[in-house]
């Protein structure tokens, strides 16, 4: 084959991939890649509750995770051991949430660890496929978890994807050194793609029994130096324990953890991000916010056996569930739920994913009680085995007479 063969085949074959990924691309309204100068400063942290964010102000969003070296994206959402389905041409990305579609390359693995020992062309040939062959749908936006660093990499990386929109960059206190930052911004001029910002993740310490912030590192450097950088400063998120154990058990941070200082701080990155496309919508809608939403709304639930409230919470039937009005003591609707299976740690997610957040109760144990309590959950124990609408009713108006824990175990 001549010389000029070969080049005209490996210019149609690129023009052909870069058609494909236009394509595939063409109806993502912003693509934003979340950056970092080293690994374990919570690039993936960041970059997933940068795209929940998102979603929960309404956006259509898609979550890439090209992040080679341990793509962390499947355990921050549990999405651990799920395998993308396809059409025949394309691939589906893992629908996480309403609004939220998730991709990553160790959805693509056997074993975690696969990925590390791919040589660099096998790793740009599996990104390829990514950015052509995922059906995305339209989007609002592509928030993209890039592998570590600023090296060839994810350069090559960002060189697959076309007209992305711009960068966030995620550095700690600890290695707030301009270098770091300098490397990251000159890594997006190099692609003439914007920084929309810097965030400084683990920044200061909140402690978890009198809520206050312990400046761990020198407060207000990534302020500082966003700003000598002239690059925007998207805030601090302080340490935060509930962030690793939110990140462990596979459940987004800023959803259910709305009311913390660490989630405040996300809303704060992502204010930017909504200015992209047209004015913020209003404030996302947490678990815990939902709970206030509405004056006076409130959900109940009521474990039930055989039409009655059930002495033993973890082995009832069904649970009555009322949305109440506590403020003129209405019950506006009830519905009827057949209790999960019985797996510890099972029902607490389960109420608060149905956006109960009182819990009337005839006995249930200490450790149950916790769990309640960490969602947010008030629970009144040593209601008697009546009607649940009868209990409701006493409930609202204050005349519900509660006696000891019927069952605490
Ligand atoms: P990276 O993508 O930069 O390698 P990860 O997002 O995987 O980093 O985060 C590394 C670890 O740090 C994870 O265990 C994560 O739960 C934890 N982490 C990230 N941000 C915070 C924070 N603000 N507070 C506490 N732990 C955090």
């Amino acid at each position: 084959m001549s010389e000029e063969k070969n080049k005209m085949d490996d210019s149609l074959k690129a023009y052909t991939e870069s058609t494909e990924i236009d394509d595939c691309m063409g109806k993502v309204k912003h693509k934003i890649m979340v950056l970092s100068g080293k690994g374990g400063v919570g690039k993936s942290t960041v970059a997933a509750n940068i795209a929940v964010s998102l979603a929960m102000n309404g956006k259509q969003v898609g979550l890439l995770d090209t992040d080679f070296h341990g793509p962390s994206i499947p355990t921050l959402l549990n999405l651990e051991g799920k395998h993308p389905g396809t059409d025949g041409e394309t691939i589906m990305p893992i629908e996480f949430s309403e609004g939220l579609k998730v991709m990553s390359i160790g959805f693509l693995l056997q074993n975690k660890d696969d990925a590390v020992i791919w040589r660099g062309p096998m790793k740009m040939k599996v990104i390829k496929q990514l950015l052509t062959d995922v059906n995305w749908g339209n989007l609002d936006y592509l928030i993209i978890d890039f592998p570590p660093g600023t090296g060839d990499e994810p350069l090559s990386v960002a060189q697959l994807i076309p007209g992305m929109d711009g960068a966030v960059i995620v550095t700690t206190p600890q290695n707030l050194s301009l270098n770091d930052v300098r490397k990251c911004i000159n890594f997006c001029g190099q692609l003439s793609v914007p920084v929309l910002g810097v965030v400084e993740n683990m920044s200061g310490f909140v402690c978890p029994s009198c809520k206050t912030v312990i400046n761990v590192f020198k407060a207000g450097g990534g302020k500082t130096m966003a700003d000598e950088m002239g690059v925007p400063f998207l805030g601090s998120i302080p340490i935060e324990p509930q962030i690793v154990e939110a990140s462990d058990s596979g459940k987004p941070f800023v959803y259910h953890n709305g009311d913390t200082d660490a989630a405040k701080a996300f809303r704060g990155v992502v204010e930017p991000l909504l200015a992209m496309s047209g004015k913020a919508e209003p404030e996302a809608e947490t678990v815990s916010s939902k709970k206030e939403e509405k004056k006076g709304m409130h959900k109940i639930a009521i474990p039930i056996v055989e039409g009655h409230l059930s002495a033993h919470f973890g082995h009832c039937e069904e649970f009555a569930i009322f949305d109440v009005d506590l403020e003129v003591k209405k019950i506006i609707g009830q519905e009827k739920a057949p209790s999960p299976p019985h797996e510890p740690g099972l029902l607490p997610r389960w109420l608060g994913e149905k956006g109960v957040n009182i819990i009337i109760a005839g006995g249930m144990g200490a450790h149950a009680q916790d769990l309640f309590a960490e969602q947010g959950i008030t629970v009144s124990i040593g209601a008697p085995a009546d009607d649940p609408e009868k209990i409701v009713i006493s409930y609202m108006n204050s005349t519900l007479e509660l006696g000891g824990n019927t069952c605490d175990h």
